[in-house]
């Protein structure tokens, strides 16, 4: 009883932690839905040196309707067959699981393309900015869309207006957890199968397109080859992903569909961009070392989520050659509509049993696995470092996203287990580098 009286404590907190600011309400939203992109077009529009084209046109519709058309119809045309997890709202989203297939799939059509009609790549490069201005305007359409069809009636919507949270708060984060649109869940489509996809196909095409330019180049394909074991990896991986923070904690809105629409089409894919206009000349030697380094940092961090999921699927699996080591089995309360509703805790009623694993790399930091995530795209960015540091730019950007992203799954963590994920923070101070951060 004290134990829950404690946590119910801890949850007013993080309530009151909500409280909306001027600057949640407004200043936030205003700052994403527009100086981001005013800032994300002037970067692209600065670093081309190949096409002075920015307004859409019909080959920048084209391009959007064959990629809506590519993602919908791998979800639509097969029996979604697999469960995620349930969510706050209670619901239990149905998902397509064939990621790999549609992404050998999406990887063979794209080359054979390239190949074939050698003025695709040249085509698609130069349109490149017209392309993601065009989905910029159906991002905000689409957005529009789901906040519209949903802002009177959704899961928490008494919350939201006893907070007092304005409209466009609630346009710029979301309502809706799991909508579905044409019988397919939205983030599964706007995450995986559209800007997760158009990331790998954009970059090939860039790739191919500084080939026929201007001959083999090692910078370009060194970083296309880790860019596309890294999407490859996330595809292979593409059901676990739904367990994350951006399908359970994150509701359909502009931050996630937009971001997933837009962001990860223009952003993601920079450094290919950036190559692709301003060609950089690394040697061989120099090609041979980023890429090594690059899949290494690849091999480690698939080595730190699979030491999670190994033990999240059997707490007696041997970690390192020992048997796991955890913080005590331990049960905390979990109490039918105590979490703050934005927290993504599974709402159950009754006890919930859970373990903190201190083994392997999860006893070095509290995410490894982000560290070596950094590590890759340090090694991505690095083969254009003869041209600047503008192909740098992905990497500031991760570091500040994953760095922000801790603290938020660490505020979710500090939730769902209380006074154990403070042992656990004990145990394992650091936070992504050992003895550092
Ligand atoms: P994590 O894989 O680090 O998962 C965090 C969750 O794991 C916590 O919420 C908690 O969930 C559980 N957990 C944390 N510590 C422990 C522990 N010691 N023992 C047991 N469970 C623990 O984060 P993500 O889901 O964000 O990342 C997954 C992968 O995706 C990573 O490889 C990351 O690098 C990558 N990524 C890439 C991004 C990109 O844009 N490039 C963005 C984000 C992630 P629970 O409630 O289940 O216990």
């Amino acid at each position: 009883m004290v134990e829950l009286e404690k946590e119910q404590k801890t949850e007013q907190k993080v309530e009151q932690k909500e409280t909306p600011t001027i600057y949640k309400n407004y200043g936030a939203p205003v700052l994403f839905i527009i100086i981001v992109p005013i800032i994300l077009f002037y970067v692209l529009k600065k670093s081309t040196t190949v096409s002075q084209n920015i307004y859409p046109n019909w080959i920048s519709l084209i391009v959007l309707v064959l990629f809506l058309l590519w993602g919908y119809g791998s979800l639509r045309l097969f029996p979604q067959n697999f469960d995620g997890p349930k969510n706050v709202d209670g619901s239990v989203p149905k998902y397509q699981g064939n990621g790999f297939l549609f992404w050998i799939a999406s990887v063979i059509v794209v080359v054979c393309v390239c190949l074939k009609w050698k003025k695709v790549p040249e085509m698609v490069t130069t349109n490149f900015i017209p392309i993601i201005m065009t989905f910029n305007i159906f991002g905000l359409l689409f957005v529009g869309y789901l906040y519209f069809v949903g802002r009177k009636d959704y899961w928490g919507k008494e919350e939201d207006d006893k907070k007092e949270y304005s409209a466009l708060f609630r346009f710029y984060r979301g309502l809706e957890f799991h909508p579905r649109i044409g019988g397919v869940d939205i983030k599964q489509l706007t995450n995986c199968r559209f800007g997760m996809i158009f990331w790998q196909v954009i970059i090939i095409i860039f790739a191919f397109f500084s080939y026929y330019s201007g001959g083999f180049n090692v910078a370009m394909w060194v970083t296309v080859v880790l860019q596309t074991i890294y999407i490859a990896k996330f595809f292979w991986w593409e059901t676990g992903y739904f367990n994350t923070l951006d399908i359970t904690l994150d509701r359909a809105g502009y931050y996630i569909c937009w971001g997933c629409l837009v962001f990860l089409p223009a952003f993601y894919t920079f450094t290919c961009y950036y190559l692709a206009n301003n060609p950089s000349i690394i040697s061989g030697l120099m090609g041979c070392v980023i890429l090594v380094l690059g899949c290494w940092f690849i091999w480690m961090n698939y080595k730190v989520d699979k030491e999670k999921e190994d033990f999240k699927a059997n707490p007696d699996c041997k970690i390192w050659g020992k048997k796991a080591e955890f913080i005590a089995p331990f049960h905390h309360s979990v109490v039918k509509g105590a979490y703050p509703q934005n927290a993504g805790i599974k709402e159950e009623e009754g006890k919930k049993s859970s373990k903190l694993l201190v083994s392997g790399w999860w006893g070095k930091s509290r995410h490894m696995n982000y560290t070596y995530e950094i590590g890759l795209s340090g090694c991505w960015s690095a083969v254009g470092a003869p041209v600047g540091i503008a192909p740098f730019a992905y990497l500031g950007y991760i570091i500040a996203l994953l760095v922000h992203r801790i603290y938020r799954d660490e505020d979710k963590c500090r939730v769902k287990y209380g006074k154990y994920w403070d042992e656990y923070c004990k145990k394992v101070p650091a936070r992504l580098i050992p003895g550092i951060y």
